[in-house]
């Protein structure tokens, strides 16, 4: 009797092989993940239900006193093109719930909105959607660590079986209902697998795990890691100085401080510029000329570009 599940529309499903020679070429390393988001154990409905309409959200850090971010030098993910990975059966299951449909069109509203525009600042343009893939072999374990995730992201892109050939590329695996993290205390994070072995000129997979949870939980976490997955990859880059170890990073210190874009749950980050938590709701030209430091002289803006396509387009690739 079948009583197969359809697979879910338009996301490709793939199967790794259990054997793969790759395995031998993969190098955890387990002091690198950066700070999991932890359990939303303040999400302000004022907040989520904040309107939006025409201003920037600003709101405050979960932090008190000074917040003091530095550049320390590392890489950026200045214009990032996100795979998402579906990992596990669960989500060709058309009962599943959020469905991964669900969290693709959430990601690409997130993704083509103005929700990194205040990332310009860290020197961070617009991302794009690259692709989504189903990972139906191997299942996600029960309980899960960084290290089984980091694994699964460095076989798919070893095999080319995703892309990376851009060192601009970051990989999102959402795990399936049933999964856990085994240390605990997160909703996601993120952290890096070394593919330098494998002879690509990108030698850092740049990732991170969501856990299962509400739509808007994930999208919460999605977005905090997305923003830190872009100004600081490595750990090295874009950091919080005067706050603990776990809070060290643009969006811990306002983690799961949420509003509501385009009716999608997401996380504000710290916006040095306007010292708060910030969602931010449209493209500023003013703003997007400041941060990637550019001047008119008194010009118009095609003195900087001329034609300009769109002003749409001119704003984002400033
Ligand atoms: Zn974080």
């Amino acid at each position: 009797m079948s009583d197969q599940s359809q697979p879910t529309a338009q996301v490709r499903q793939v199967s790794l092989s259990v054997a793969k020679d790759a395995h031998r070429n993969f190098q955890p390393r387990l002091g690198q993940v950066k700070i999991g988001v932890k359990p939303p154990n303040q999400i302000t409905k004022a907040f989520a239900e904040h309107a939006v309409v025409g201003f920037d959200v600003l709101l405050s850090p979960i932090v008190s006193g000074p917040i003091i971010v530095t550049n320390g030098g590392g890489s950026l993910r200045s214009a990032p093109r996100v795979v998402l990975i579906f990992w596990g059966t669960a989500w060709t299951n058309p009962s599943t719930s959020p469905s991964a449909n669900d969290i693709i069109s959430s990601v690409k509203s997130v993704l083509s909105g103005p929700y990194m525009s205040a990332l310009r600042q860290y020197g961070i343009k617009r991302g794009s959607f690259l692709e989504s893939i189903i990972l139906t072999g191997p299942e996600a374990p029960a309980s899960f660590s960084d290290v089984d995730v980091q694994l699964q992201v460095f076989l798919l892109v070893d095999g080319s079986i995703v892309d990376g050939s851009n060192n601009q590329d970051v990989y999102v695996v959402f795990m399936p209902p049933g999964s856990t993290y085994s240390p605990g205390g997160a909703r996601g994070a993120h952290s890096t697998a070394w593919l330098g072995l494998s002879g690509f000129s990108n030698k850092w997979a740049v990732l991170a795990w969501i856990g299962n949870d509400s739509l808007d939980v994930m999208m919460s976490a999605f977005t905090h890691e997305l923003a830190e997955m872009c100004t600081d990859p490595g750990g090295d880059t874009w950091t919080v100085k005067n706050q603990p170890a776990s809070l060290n990073e643009i969006g811990d210190v306002c983690n799961a401080v949420d509003a509501k874009l385009n009716r999608i749950n997401v996380e504000s980050y710290w916006s040095v510029t306007d010292n708060a938590c910030i969602v931010p709701t449209a493209y500023s030209v003013r703003r997007a000329l400041t941060w990637a430091k550019k001047k008119l002289n008194g010009k118009g803006i095609r003195s900087l570009k001329s034609p300009i396509p769109s002003l749409n387009s001119f704003i984002v690739n400033l």
